[in-house]
């Protein structure tokens, strides 16, 4: 693939942050992005870098009524070394390929695509921040642009990618999030599009957000659709549970987006010769063992927080502390690991990381 450079002027560079703390996720961009445009007959053309900035697009185009769409979201890790880094960009492309086909959205090639953000990340590279836990938060999104609002498959998409720099997620210490158990609400239906990384998914979780919120916790448990009784994720993350000395998240069952953040969590569970496992789990059971003693860890995996230790789980208005409110033993190793491997500073058996 052939990816045109138009490079920003000396007048549009901006400034990158002096100091990350203080900005907030996701309201800065770098200097430049990629696009590439898709037609019927055409495929893939027009892959181009250039300067960050506003899309022509017209009313009509399709993703702004039907919200036919993909996006991902993955970061580049600056090592002690002073290398940056992707951790396991392709399976962000390989999962991007499973939306679009949910969606009716063309597929990418992975590798043409991962080739054309290392142009991107080399050419913005100033953009990585520096400072501890810090990262460069990368989306790519496809999107419909056909000029038409009557109901299909659009016949033009575009794809693009922008870059905006993220501050420590946990600037005040890894401290146990409260997480709202929703009886009210449901994320996701059997043959759904729960398991793609597509916008209506997020439209349809804000309200419920907001009103957990509204009560002073700072995400929502989904529960399955049908009975209301099998746990499912959170927000943007999936789950882990550890009962007696299992480590525990729900199976994928359609309606769970497939994090890679939890399939490396299962992963490396394994390596280390950890009783890991995916099935289904009831609310009931966790709360039974919440109670009981067995329950003791509960924490969030995803890309945003990397671990999100839970310290109380709200349902039905009543509130229930996990272990002694604090971040426990295994959530804390899952963590130091983790991102042990992002910034270079542990072995990565498994090949994780791609400096570029
Ligand atoms: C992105 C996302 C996750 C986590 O996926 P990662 O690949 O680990 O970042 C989990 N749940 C939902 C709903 C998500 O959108």
């Amino acid at each position: 693939m052939e990816v045109k450079l138009n490079k920003a002027t000396p007048e549009q560079l901006k400034t990158t942050p002096a100091s990350m703390s203080g900005v907030v996720f996701g309201t800065q961009f770098s200097d430049h992005m990629f696009c590439m445009e898709w037609e019927d007959g055409k495929g893939w053309h027009n892959a181009e870098i250039k300067p960050y900035g506003p899309l022509l697009m017209e009313p009509s185009a399709m993703v702004l009524h039907y919200a036919q769409m993909a996006f991902e979201g993955l970061k580049v890790y600056r090592t002690d070394s002073g290398e940056n880094v992707l951790f396991r960009p392709r399976e962000n492309f390989k999962r991007m390929n499973r939306t679009a086909q949910r969606m009716c959205l063309p597929e990418i090639d992975v590798e043409e695509v991962l080739d054309a953000l290392k142009q991107l990340l080399r050419l913005d590279s100033a953009w990585v921040p520096h400072e501890s836990g810090t990262t460069l938060y990368i989306r790519p999104t496809i999107v419909a642009t056909e000029e038409a609002i009557g109901l299909k498959v659009s016949s033009k998409y575009l794809f693009f990618i922008i870059l905006s720099p993220v501050g420590p997620y946990y600037s005040q210490g890894f401290n146990p999030v409260k997480i709202m158990v929703s009886d009210k609400y449901v994320r996701a239906v059997p043959g759904g599009v729960g398991y793609a990384k597509t916008g209506g998914n997020y439209a349809a979780s804000i309200l419920a957000e907001k009103e957990a919120k509204e009560l002073g916790y700072t995400q929502v448990l989904w529960l399955d659709a049908v009975e209301r009784r099998y746990i499912e994720e959170v927000g943007a993350m999936n789950i882990f549970f550890v009962i007696d000395d299992e480590i525990v998240t729900p199976q994928l069952t359609g309606s769970i987006l497939p994090g890679i953040t939890r399939m490396s969590v299962l992963e490396l569970g394994k390596h280390w010769g950890l009783n890991v496992s995916a099935r289904r789990i009831s609310i009931d059971e966790v709360l039974t063992g919440l109670k009981e003693g067995s329950v003791t860890e509960v924490f969030g995996a995803g890309t945003a927080a990397v671990i999100s230790p839970v310290g109380v789980l709200s349902y039905k208005e009543e509130e229930y502390q996990v272990g002694n409110g604090e971040t426990g033993p295994i959530a804390n190793r899952f963590f130091e690991q983790l991102t042990g491997i992002q910034y270079g500073k542990e072995e990565d058996p498994f090949d994780w990381v791609e400096s570029f």
